[in-house]
């Protein structure tokens, strides 16, 4: 497979051989050498995998290098193995309200591990898959980690062997950021989303530190499931750069959902006892100059986990080698083209630090190959009215601008807003209900719909077809004009007034 697809050139004599004459030549000629393709991946995820795919079959030899399983984030630790959680608390929420729908008696006992063991499962059929795509796509697999040597040409290094090409492509991603000991005394006790994906059973008592969306996905899932649960903010809510109303509407939903929420508060040191973690917080409100902190202390704690943001997969990597440019968190700066500051150098998904989501890289990546190995010199993605679901209980959905965001754009007087808050249907017979509330953000003299946020039950799959309408600039006229769908949830966003 190796030699089908990738050639070398001697780094003395500048010759190209195949990588069969080298196993003939033996191990020094090897350690010489520098095996060449069009096309170098570095990262095994969700963006390296399609762009290489895309490469190859534009007629490109490419490799990928991975150090970890193949798929990367999403497919590991991230959307996959979280959306098993949330499928799996949804569940857990139905059973409340089989009785109001005429199951009587319906009674269930939940097992962890079996899910657990499902999900894994899932998780390495889908590494499978990702492997099979490569060999059948002819791209050479690379496994270990990569970092560049100080060769003239950018040059990659893994495992004491050189690779290089004259388009390489920087998709390493990023990983949960951590607390040090020297700020939170004990911090370390504590997991991240990727331990959150070991656990072995159900934590009784879970503390979830962050205001994110993974903070907020991972504590209505532990919620759901059935552990005593608070969340740890800093400030007065969740969700701060969603529109004000998603971010207060959550905040209020997590409460509903019997989440401890602990407002302007930190987490200033972690003792282990023998009855689990001891979590001491600090609270302060900001907006009282006469108010004292007020310590409280969280006990028996057995799931501490810090979901306090990510950071890029950049450090190992000997960039400055290179003299590619990194901001000032350690993310590659590039160009709406995905260049970096190195000409034939590339990055794209998490590593860049915009719009940290998987379709965002796979996209990002498809262009970069077209533009690479098809011609297409205008290939670049759009990072406008990027639809987002946030999969909380119940969900939310988003896509364009916040009304803050449109006020500062259009303008006050050429911004319209049109909300709505009701009772979907299917919470018409039960005892458990949930709101579902719609914005539409409008600016113009012809009503352009430039944002649309909401969260209730259904939001996170109604989403995408709005998605569609507002890239193509629909006005509240288009959206008034189709006909509604009954009864649905989504009919609210057509007869909206
Ligand atoms: C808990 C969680 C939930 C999420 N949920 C969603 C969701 O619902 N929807 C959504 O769209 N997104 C979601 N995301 C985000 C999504 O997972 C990422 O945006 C996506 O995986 C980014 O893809 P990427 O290719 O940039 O990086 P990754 O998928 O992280 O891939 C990078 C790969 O590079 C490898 N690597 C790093 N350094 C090196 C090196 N030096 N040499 C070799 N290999 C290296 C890593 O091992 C990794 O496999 C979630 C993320 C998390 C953490």
């Amino acid at each position: 497979m190796f030699t089908m697809y990738s050639k070398r050139i001697s780094a003395t004599t500048g010759i190209y051989v195949t990588a069969a004459l080298h196993r003939l030549f033996g191990r020094s000629m090897a350690s010489e050498s520098v095996t060449r393709f069009d096309f170098l991946v570095i990262g095994g995820g969700s963006g390296g995998l399609a762009v290489a795919r895309r490469a190859a079959e534009l007629g490109a030899t490419a490799a990928v290098i991975e150090s970890n399983k193949l798929g990367g984030t999403c497919v590991n630790v991230g959307c996959v193995p979280k959306k098993v959680m949330w499928s799996t608390s949804t569940h857990a929420e139905y059973l409340h309200d089989h009785e109001d729908y005429g199951f009587e008696g319906a009674k269930a006992h939940f097992s962890w591990q079996l899910i657990k063991r499902k999900r894994d499962a899932y998780v390495s059929r889908l590494n499978q898959i990702y492997r099979n795509n490569l060999d059948k796509g002819k791209i050479e697999s690379i496994h270990g980690y990569a970092r560049f040597t100080d060769d003239p040409e950018p040059t990659v290094e893994v495992n004491g062997k050189k690779f290089t090409a004259p388009h390489i492509l920087i998709a390493t991603g990023g990983h949960p950021s951590t607390v040090s000991e020297d700020d939170v005394p004990g911090a370390s006790l504590g997991i991240t989303s990727d331990g959150f994906f070991e656990l072995e059973s159900c934590p009784k008592r879970s503390v979830i530190v962050g205001a994110g969306y993974i903070a907020v996905e991972m504590a209505g899932i532990l919620s759901t499931l059935g552990s005593k649960t608070s969340i740890i903010i800093r400030q007065g809510g969740v969700l701060r750069n969603f529109d004000a109303l998603i971010s207060s509407n959550c905040t209020k939903e997590l409460q509903n959902h019997g989440i401890d929420l602990r407002k302007n508060s930190q987490v200033k040191s972690v003792q282990k006892t023998d009855k689990g973690l001891s979590v001491k917080l600090v609270t302060k409100d900001p907006d009282d100059k006469d108010a004292q902190e007020k310590c409280d202390t969280i006990h028996e704690v057995d799931c501490l986990l810090w979901a306090i943001g990510r950071e890029p997969n950049t450090a190992g990597l000997n960039l400055s080698s290179i003299g590619v440019k990194l901001d000032e968190r350690g993310h590659i700066v590039v160009d709406e083209f995905q260049n970096t500051t190195h000409a034939g150098v590339y990055a794209v998904g998490d590593v860049c630090g915009r719009a940290l989501l998987t379709p965002v890289a796979i996209a990002a990546g498809r262009k970069l190959a077209h533009r690479l190995f098809e011609g297409k010199a205008d290939s670049k993605i759009n990072y406008n009215n990027i639809p987002t679901v946030v999969f909380s209980h119940p969900p939310i959905g988003t896509v364009g601008l916040t009304e803050d965001e449109a006020i500062k754009t259009w303008g006050k007087d050429s911004v319209k807003v049109y909300t709505t808050s009701f009772t979907p249907m299917y919470y018409a017979i039960t005892t458990r209900k949930s709101q579902c509330i719609m914005k539409l953000v409008c600016a113009g003299k012809n009503e352009k719909v430039v944002g649309l946020h909401m969260q209730g039950f259904g939001c996170d799959e109604m989403l995408q077809g709005f998605a569609v309408a507002v890239n193509m600039g629909a006005t509240k006229e288009d959206f008034d004009r189709t006909i509604a769908i009954h009864p649905t949830s989504s009919e609210e966003l057509v007869t909206l007034r």
